[in-house]
This record gives C-alpha cells, sequence and structure tokens, in this order.
C-alpha cells in the first residue's frame, strides 16, 4: 500500500501526447506539481497547450526533454518526484517499414530506461504504466481461448510478434519488461493502465495521432465504400486520464486495469454521429462485405490470415476490476464519440484538410 505525498511533483512522460495532455491538465487544475517531458524542448509549439493550461491553474508546469532511446534521459525530469506515470510510446498502425526501430526498441527499451532510471531517483515511490489492451490480446480471435468470450486483467497477448500486428507487440514486450523491472526493487510498486482504443475531445489541434486520424477518417470518405466488421474495445481518454490518477494517488491500489467502456464497430460509432450531426459529412453507411476484404485485404496493408482473425468476431472486456479497484465510472461511448466530433468541427479540423 503506498500513500503518495500530493506536495511532491508528479512525472508524466510524453507531454506532448494526446493522452498525456488530459492527465497533465487534470493535475494542474488540481494544484500538482506536473514535470514532464517532450522529445525537443525547441518545439514549443507541442506543449505550448500545457503550458496554457498551467498558467490558468493552481498548479505547476516544469518541461524537461528527453528520448526514450537514451538512457538516464529522465534522469533530471524525475528528481524530487514520488509518483511517475509513463505515458510516452509510439503509436500507429499503418505504414510499420522497420517494426524493431519504430516500435519495439522505444516501447520496450525506453519504458526500461524510464524504469531503470526510478530504481536510482530515491524519491520514487509508485509507477504508472500506460499500456494497452494490446498487450492483453493481439487478434479478435485470441478471445476464442477465454471462457465466455471476454478479456479480463489475467490475459497476455500471445499471438502478436514483430511481423504481425507489431504496435500490439510493443506494448506487450514494454509491459512485460515493466513488471520484470518492477520485481527487482522493492521501493515502488508499478500499477498498469490497459486502456482499449481511446477516443474523446483532444485538447489541441494535432491530427498525427492514431486516436484523432482514426476520428477525422470517419467524415473525410475514407470509408465512402463501406466499413470492416471489426469490433474493438472504445475508451473515453478523460476517463483514461482520470484512471492514470486514480492508479497513482489510491493507496491500495494494484495490478493491470482494463480501460474501456464498451464493444463496438466503426459502423456504430458512425451511426451515433449520423444521428447527432446529420449527413452532412459522409459518415459510412455499410458493412464492406468479408470476402471483398480478403480479396484486397495485401493492397489495403492488412494480411489475409489478419482479416481471418479479426473480421467479424465480436469481443468483450470485463472493466469490473478497474471500477472497483479504482472507483473509476466509464462515460458512454456516445458521449466520447459526439464530443470528439465536436471538438474537431470546433477547431476547424475537417475544412483544413
Ligand atoms: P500520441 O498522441 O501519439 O502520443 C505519443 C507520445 O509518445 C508523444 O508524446 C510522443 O512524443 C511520445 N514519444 C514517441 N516516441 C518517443 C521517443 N522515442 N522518445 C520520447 N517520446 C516519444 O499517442 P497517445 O494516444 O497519447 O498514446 C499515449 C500512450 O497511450 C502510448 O503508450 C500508447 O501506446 C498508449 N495507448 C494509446 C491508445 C489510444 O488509442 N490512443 C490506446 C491504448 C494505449 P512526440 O510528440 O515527440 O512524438
Amino acid at each position: 500500500m503506498k500513500q503518495i505525498d500530493t506536495q511532491k511533483p508528479v512525472l508524466v512522460t510524453g507531454g506532448s501526447g494526446y493522452i498525456a495532455s488530459w492527465i497533465i491538465k487534470y493535475l494542474l487544475e488540481e494544484g500538482y506539481t506536473v514535470h514532464t517531458t517532450v522529445r525537443d524542448l525547441a518545439k514549443k509549439e507541442k506543449y505550448a497547450h500545457l503550458q496554457s493550461i498551467a498558467n490558468s491553474s493552481q498548479g505547476t508546469l516544469k518541461v524537461f526533454a528527453a528520448d526514450l532511446l537514451e538512457k538516464d534521459s529522465f534522469l533530471s525530469a524525475m528528481q524530487g518526484c514520488e509518483l511517475i506515470m509513463h505515458t510516452a510510446s509510439p503509436f500507429f498502425v499503418l505504414g510499420v517499414k522497420d517494426a524493431e526501430k519504430q516500435l519495439l526498441q522505444p516501447a520496450k527499451d525506453g519504458t526500461g530506461n524510464v524504469l531503470e532510471t526510478a530504481k536510482q531517483v530515491e524519491s520514487v515511490g509508485r509507477v504508472v504504466l500506460t499500456s494497452s489492451c494490446a498487450a492483453i490480446y493481439g487478434d479478435n480471435a485470441d478471445v476464442r481461448s477465454t471462457p465466455n468470450n471476454v478479456f479480463t486483467e489475467e490475459y497476455w497477448n500471445t499471438s502478436s510478434s514483430a511481423s504481425n500486428n507489431p504496435y500490439a507487440y510493443s506494448k506487450t514486450i514494454a509491459e512485460k519488461e515493466a513488471w520484470k523491472i518492477a520485481e527487482t526493487q522493492n521501493r515502488w510498486d508499478l500499477l498498469v493502465i490497459n486502456p482499449a482504443f481511446v477516443l474523446g475531445p483532444s485538447l489541441t489541434k494535432r491530427t498525427d495521432s492514431t486516436s484523432i486520424k482514426t476520428m477525422l477518417q470517419l467524415a473525410d470518405g475514407t470509408y465512402r465504400f463501406g466499413t470492416p466488421e471489426l469490433w474493438f474495445g472504445v475508451t473515453d481518454v478523460r476517463d483514461v486520464a482520470r484512471a492514470h490518477i486514480l492508479a497513482g494517488f489510491t493507496p491500495e491500489a494494484k495490478g493491470r486495469h482494463i480501460i474501456t467502456s464498451d464493444s463496438v464497430m466503426i459502423l456504430d460509432i458512425a451511426s451515433i454521429l449520423a444521428e447527432k450531426f446529420g449527413h452532412k459529412y459522409p459518415f459510412p453507411q455499410h458493412r464492406l462485405p468479408y470476402f471483398l476484404l480478403w480479396l484486397f485485404a495485401p493492397l489495403l496493408g492488412f494480411s489475409q490470415n489478419y482479416i481471418k482473425n479479426n473480421i467479424g468476431v465480436p469481443i468483450h472486456f470485463d472493466n469490473s476490476y478497474t471500477k472497483k479497484d479504482l472507483g473509476l465510472e466509464f462515460r458512454k461511448v456516445s458521449d466520447t464519440v459526439i464530443d470528439h466530433f465536436q471538438q474537431i468541427l470546433d477547431d476547424g479540423l475537417l475544412r483544413r484538410r
């Protein structure tokens, strides 16, 4: 059981990110001192939004430079911190050219660097790691190895590899590395947050985050011929951020935490958006037939094996442990996607494309 001192600074790695920005916003609004890291301090536009949140809230923000691939890079940012939230990790699933360099090394070695540094810094008492449901399952067909077609925190992704679903593999090996390092010491405990696919309003106008790109694609005609019958878990970015904070400051909390409000398909999200915003935008309305997907899989950047193991296979997640351990209440998917699309409209992101 770890009681974290609320007067000490909290380190959130990767402050420019979609999820980290919400964590930092909540912490600053609650009056904490936040240390965060970005790769390049000179790229001020990547963290200007955090600076302006800090200016209008009670908390204090200090920004440090750190790269996941540089050993000891996080040492100065970690000084004096009792709570570390390690969110930084590359997140993209399409267009992977060199999985080892682009995904596996920064995820696993980066986690290794941050946690090895936490072993050196005496003030550290707890580490909250942003893992993913991708560390719980790789292909939807993995659900068939569960007793009730439901994933729980007990499961680990055993079907992904460097060549099959490398992003999911990167999250799996990074989380395993974290648990391994945590066992080599006893000053801090490790808590893990395993979000499903994250949607919800972004605090910046950046469009290079995979979550943001996906929401934009729903209204830019990408799916005009239809959408695949692919089930996935969805969660709200604000709930993910809140989960990190609850994990950090709930003394008795422990273990892995599935963060998902429901399982949906792209078409379900499109229906929610069409009902709210009408058909002014080309929200998809049809499912792509399985045989077409199977046929054109390689052209779309997927293997036929991926289609076989994922399309048309419903999956479900059990979030009851998270509700109990963290006391987290989940937003409805409809609120998440409506708020997200409204932010996209308010920020003029569709017109600019
Ligand atoms: P994001 O907006 O793309 O943020 C990723 C962050 O990681 C950025 O701050 C990025 O910095 C940083 N980063 C990447 N490579 C780095 C490196 N070599 N050194 C230092 N920093 C590096 O993605 P996100 O959605 O917020 O994801 C944050 C975390 O949540 C990741 O661990 C991701 O795997 C996990 N997650 C995300 C989802 C989701 O659906 N969004 C679901 C489950 C888990 P730059 O700004 O410099 O690129």
